[in-house]
């Protein structure tokens, strides 16, 4: 069942589920929410008893940000070209919004502050991301997640030799480095991009685990963020994740994240290489993506 318009406030509501009656003059993007707020999905106006539901937020899935391979090719659909991120962020910007990593976006998820903000993640930090995506991100003042495979850092994604799509680069020790320095986090991706689904359970614990090790080690920092290759992922994996230590985790089923959500199974929003500046726009700012969330 939709968490919108679920009949806590008796005042009506818009088509997004968003309480007509609005907050004082808070700065949405900077100030935490009163205490009031901190009960997850549902928060309080400041001014008494009144409920209403918490906004879902779109958590942005991409994988390359470079030139597509020619039409037809395997896998076409995970490359965006880079003016048309240029043009995504520079379109969520310019409608108030703020692009936030999974570490940075974790306070909105749970109501601990408000604001229009979106998240923005990356599959198996390419290097084109690197190259391409960060400085547009810079620009903006957006923080991002990469999820990084451990033992690939200089390598290639070779999981995806079998299925012909073409080798691209991922990132060094040093980019993932200034990646971080940038004020970007770096998330984990297992050890070697594997089917968890197919592991045996040591085998998979391991390389929830080991990742999040090795990963530190390179860092110095705790890494926190967690993405199944693949989507692929049960309840035991979730488990893992939670006991290896790491904050949130997120899948490629499609919706946008609730406070309801489990944190360690959070769906995303993709955006492909064909995806227009409208239906950006409908994937981000609307229940477009739930439709298949709920079905
Ligand atoms: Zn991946």
């Amino acid at each position: 069942m939709s968490q919108r318009g679920r009949g806590l406030c008796s005042l009506p509501h818009t088509r997004a589920g968003q309480c007509r009656r609005r907050l004082p003059n808070v700065d949405q993007r900077t100030e935490p929410a009163p205490a009031a707020h901190q009960n997850g999905l549902h928060r309080r106006h400041p001014h008494g008893a009144h409920l209403f539901p918490a906004m879902p937020i779109p958590i942005l899935m991409y994988h390359q940000i470079d030139a597509p391979p020619p039409r037809r090719s395997p896998g076409r659909g995970l490359w965006v070209p880079p003016a048309r991120f240029r043009r995504q962020m520079r379109l969520m910007h310019r409608l108030g919004y703020r692009g936030l990593s999974m570490r940075d976006l974790m306070p909105y998820l749970h109501g601990e502050r408000s604001g229009k903000v979106f998240g923005i993640t990356f599959d198996d930090g390419f290097r084109n991301v690197f190259e391409h995506a960060r400085p547009a991100l810079d620009a903006l003042g957006f923080t991002a997640t990469n999820y990084f495979v451990s033992r690939q850092l200089s390598g290639s994604n070779v999981w995806d030799r079998e299925l012909g799509i073409r080798p691209a680069a991922l990132m060094s020790v040093a980019q993932m480095r200034a990646w971080h320095q940038g004020g970007h986090e770096v998330g984990s991706h297992t050890l070697d991009h594997v089917d968890l689904r197919r592991m045996a359970p040591h085998e998979a614990r391991r390389q929830i685990a080991a990742s999040k090790d090795e990963l530190e080690q390179l860092l110095g920092v705790p890494v926190t963020a967690f993405c199944y290759p693949y989507g692929s992922q049960d309840a035991a994996h979730r488990e893992m994740v939670r006991e290896a230590g790491y904050a949130n985790a997120t899948i490629t089923a499609r919706g946008l994240a609730r406070a309801s959500d489990d944190p360690f199974g959070l769906p995303r929003v993709s955006v492909y290489c064909a995806t227009g500046l409208f239906g950006f726009l409908r994937k981000c700012l609307t229940a477009h993506e739930d439709r298949w969330r709920e079905a």
